[in-house]
């Protein structure tokens, strides 16, 4: 061997060396930060499974976007396009949003057992269960209200608070479809947060109720009647209420109201704050300065709807999720947690995951009930319900994004850690190409062929 050459040899093989080495360190880094695209071993793509190798050889990047060239095929394949940060599972909430509602009525027949003591609901002549059925149900968009009956004159009495006339089931039903329309269907969500959206939807379905039985009840003369026993605490808060005015605003729920939105404290003179709360509408919006944090509230909450006043909304809200909470939950839990699961049945990894932001607007969505935004008087509750998720539950959740996690193609995980950013994707190719032209030049060197 002539020393000219021996010369160029040495150089090349220090020089690839030292590249080696730093690119060694820079490989290391990356795969560090993204271990699972590193190590994915097939690849699939255009119906074809290959090996990182096989797919770095085929891909290249022309006018700034990286493309895959299928072998027997002329057509390029969009690697950004391909590994846009895809959230699937939301075909149930797209079927929504073309739905109408379709209303039926059963009448159920009650009947006594007198030797028993005890009553008998009859769906058809022999068709009978001993405990009292739902009031009605919502699935897709099959709106099913029950509506009893009986022929002895005492028992029907007993049954009317079941019945739509009083206890609104078509109110609650419908605000579930509402929900449903407005995004509770849809992934993009933990399994916790969905879980504890279905115990949101249940409040939300209870407001709609409520707020019926309201209206109900002031065109009826304020007849008590319309408040059925669901909503007690509502009949009993009524009744103080009308003894005095100062009881609506009582230190007590105007601190519910305030104490979370507005970090401030509550002035110890509620009369004071109503004095001033009757020169805001008097002087036409003005806000004092010590009573900025009223602002927000203000923009958000329609003064007008319903005639009623945001002490009663908020009351509402929070009256409604702490009964709820108390007496149905428990009930509850499986059903919601189960509920969870079917809801993200078609979602991948991706979809799994939360997105404060957005989660956010949904609740706001779900929770305009007449024009009004019951959602900030009870934001963030949801998490309570998330905090009481028993244990089992949890760890059913956690496997399943496990699963889920597994099951990640590998484009999946290219948008997953790459999202909203093309610089990250173009670096991610990059280094793709790089590595594979790079194992291709120390094979060759050291003579191992391919
Ligand atoms: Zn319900």
């Amino acid at each position: 061997m002539k020393k000219k050459n021996k010369i160029w040899l040495g150089f090349t093989l220090t020089s690839a060396l030292l590249t080696g080495t730093s690119l060694g360190g820079y490989y290391y880094t990356m795969e560090h930060f993204e271990p699972a695209l590193y190590h994915e071993e097939r690849i699939v793509i255009n119906g074809d499974t290959l090996s990182q190798a096989e797919f770095a050889e085929r891909i290249e990047k022309e006018n700034g976007v990286w493309y895959y060239q299928a072998p027997e095929d002329s057509s390029k394949i969009d690697l950004y396009a391909l590994s846009d940060y895809k959230i699937k599972g939301d075909r149930r909430y797209r079927l929504y949003q073309n739905l109408e509602l379709e209303k039926s009525v059963d009448t159920i027949l009650v009947k006594r057992d007198n030797q028993e003591k005890k009553l008998y609901y009859f769906y058809g002549p022999n068709d009978s269960i001993s405990n009292l059925p739902s009031m009605g149900s919502m699935d897709w968009n099959k709106l099913n209200i029950r509506h009893f009956v009986s022929d002895d004159p005492k028992i029907q009495a007993q049954l009317e608070i079941y019945n739509n006339a009083l206890n609104c089931t078509e109110d609650h039903e419908k605000q579930h479809f509402k929900g449903a329309q407005a995004g509770l269907m849809r992934s993009g969500r933990s399994y916790e947060t969905v879980f504890g959206d279905n115990c949101m939807d249940e409040v939300a379905a209870n407001i709609a109720q409520l707020m019926r039985q309201r209206r109900n009840y002031q065109q009826h003369g304020e007849d008590e009647k319309y408040i059925t026993p669901r909503f007690n605490f509502y009949k009993e808060w009524l009744k103080k209420a009308s003894h005095s005015e100062e009881a609506k605003y009582s230190p007590s729920s105007l601190k519910t109201i305030f104490a979370d939105t507005c970090m401030c404290e509550i002035s110890d003179s509620i009369a004071e704050f109503l004095k001033w709360r009757q020169g805001f509408v008097n002087k036409g919006g003005q806000i004092p300065l010590g009573y900025k944090f009223y602002d927000k509230w203000l923009l958000r909450f329609p003064f007008q709807a319903e005639n009623i006043s945001v002490e009663e909304a908020a009351f509402i809200a929070n009256g409604v999720f702490d009964s709820w909470k108390k007496e149905k939950f428990p009930i509850y839990i499986k059903r919601n947690a189960d509920r969870a699961i079917y809801i993200l049945r078609e979602a991948n990894y991706n979809g799994c995951q939360d997105n404060p932001k957005e989660h956010a607007q949904l609740m706001h969505q779900v929770f305009l009930i007449e024009g009004i935004d019951f959602y900030q008087f009870i934001e963030g509750r949801e998490q309570e319900f998330i905090n009481d998720l028993p244990q089992k539950q949890q760890e059913r959740f956690s496997s399943l994004l496990k699963i889920k996690k597994n099951q990640m193609s590998y484009f999946e995980k290219v948008g997953q850690l790459t999202q909203n950013s093309p610089t990250k994707k173009d670096i991610h190719f990059q280094n793709v190409k790089r590595k594979h032209e790079w194992n291709k030049l120390t094979n060759k060197i050291l003579g191992r062929g391919r």
